[in-house]
């Protein structure tokens, strides 16, 4: 846990979310502000900054969160439509929660880089 890390305290119940599923490396929720009509984030259980920070360690895990990307995708009803899985990484990213995670959009068509 990472002290004044909005997404630490989701995972630890302190900070309100709406999880949609959880297991013992990573949670799911909905963002709070959807770019799209479903917009779920994905987040390993432990505190990572950023792509930056990963260890070698970390493949499963990052293997995991796309895991369960398709899995919340599928329980959304989204994924034959399709979706997006995004990770920003750095400030021209727009990054703007320094604890990693995989943003899973979707529910609309996003045919454009930027109609995102
Ligand atoms: P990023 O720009 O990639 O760091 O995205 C951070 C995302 O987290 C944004 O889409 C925010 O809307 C979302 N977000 C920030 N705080 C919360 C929160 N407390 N609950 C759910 N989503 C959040
Ligand atoms: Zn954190």
């Amino acid at each position: 846990m990472t002290t004044n890390c909005i997404f630490c305290k989701i995972i630890a119940g302190t900070a309100p979310a709406t999880i949609i599923y959880r297991d013992e490396q990573a949670i799911a929720f909905y963002d709070i502000h959807p770019a799209a009509p479903v917009h779920m984030l994905v987040i390993p259980n432990k505190h990572i900054d950023s792509i930056n920070d990963l260890d070698p360690q970390d493949e499963n895990l990052v293997g995991h969160l796309f895991s369960v990307a398709h899995q919340i995708a599928e329980q959304e009803g989204i994924h034959l439509s399709g979706y997006r899985c995004i990770i920003n990484t750095g400030p021209d990213s727009g990054q703007a929660v320094f604890h990693m995670h995989v943003h899973v959009i979707g529910g609309r068509s996003m045919r454009t880089l930027t109609g995102a």
